[in-house]
């Protein structure tokens, strides 16, 4: 349990950086792998299985330091590391593909535990679930409804196929926003896992919520630019109703 004094303090340094009085909560913007999904294990595998047959090398581990980049860009780091050159559209739509093909090879990804009442609890509440995932994974993206029914709908979804740059930029939390109802970052928070998406949620001007569910140390999350981070969604969702209101008080 986060002490009151330390989520106070964040919120209150969130502001004053924001040049803002207070949040005024209308929708939480939601990353997909790592959040929703417990399936960073079964991508960072097949990433690594995936460059490897295609004679590159990126390791499991760094993978969670690509995570939330779209699959062109990751495939593109290493192309230009491992090869001097990036790949062509053919060779990353190949490379892309074989990937998605692995990753339906392991078990299925479980929701995470806590992410479906988190969700409920959101939408009970009166505020907008957005979706916003660097992912093109349709297995994934198509069980969202049967695992979080009623929760996204397709207008409040941001996926691969709707940008251009991917995280760590802010275009997909900013379009978020966007599809919220051009909602401005008082008006979203964000909950991400991985530090180029807690980037990109830093660089979009919202409050964000780090949850730490891979092998990465807290640090490397808090300094990519979390506002405050949960161990795990479990604990940020026994942790709600308590957070909401201190989020959403004035600091003046
Ligand atoms: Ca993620």
């Amino acid at each position: 349990m986060i002490e009151e004094s330390i989520i106070r303090q964040s919120v209150a340094s969130y502001l004053a950086e924001s040049h803002i009085s207070r949040l005024d909560l209308k929708a939480v913007m939601f990353d997909m792998d790592g959040v929703l999904f417990d399936s960073m294990k079964y991508h960072s595998a097949s990433w690594h299985e995936t460059m490897k047959h295609f004679g590159m090398n990126l390791p499991r581990e760094e993978a969670y330091m690509h995570e939330g980049r779209t699959g062109a860009s990751t495939i593109n780091i290493v192309s230009r590391r491992d090869r001097g050159h990036e790949a062509t559209q053919e060779e990353i739509e190949k490379i892309y593909a074989y990937k998605a093909q692995l990753f339906n090879q392991y078990p299925e990804a479980q929701p995470m535990e806590g992410a479906k009442e988190l969700l409920n609890k959101v939408k009970a509440s009166g505020l907008i679930p957005i979706l916003v995932t660097g992912s093109g994974q349709k297995s994934l993206l198509s069980r969202l409804e049967s695992n979080f029914p009623g929760i996204f709908t397709p207008e409040h979804a941001v996926t691969s196929f709707d940008v251009k740059y991917g995280k760590p930029d802010p275009e997909p939390y900013l379009m978020g926003m966007k599809k919220g109802g051009n909602l401005s970052p008082q008006n979203a928070i964000v909950v991400e896992n991985a530090p180029l998406g807690i980037e990109a949620g830093h660089k979009s001007g919202c409050f964000t919520i780090a949850v730490n569910t891979g092998p990465l140390p807290d640090e490397v999350l808090m300094e990519a630019g979390a506002n405050l981070l949960y161990p795990s969604m479990e604990q940020l969702n026994n942790d709600w109703e308590r957070l909401l209101p201190i989020l959403q008080t004035s600091m003046i």
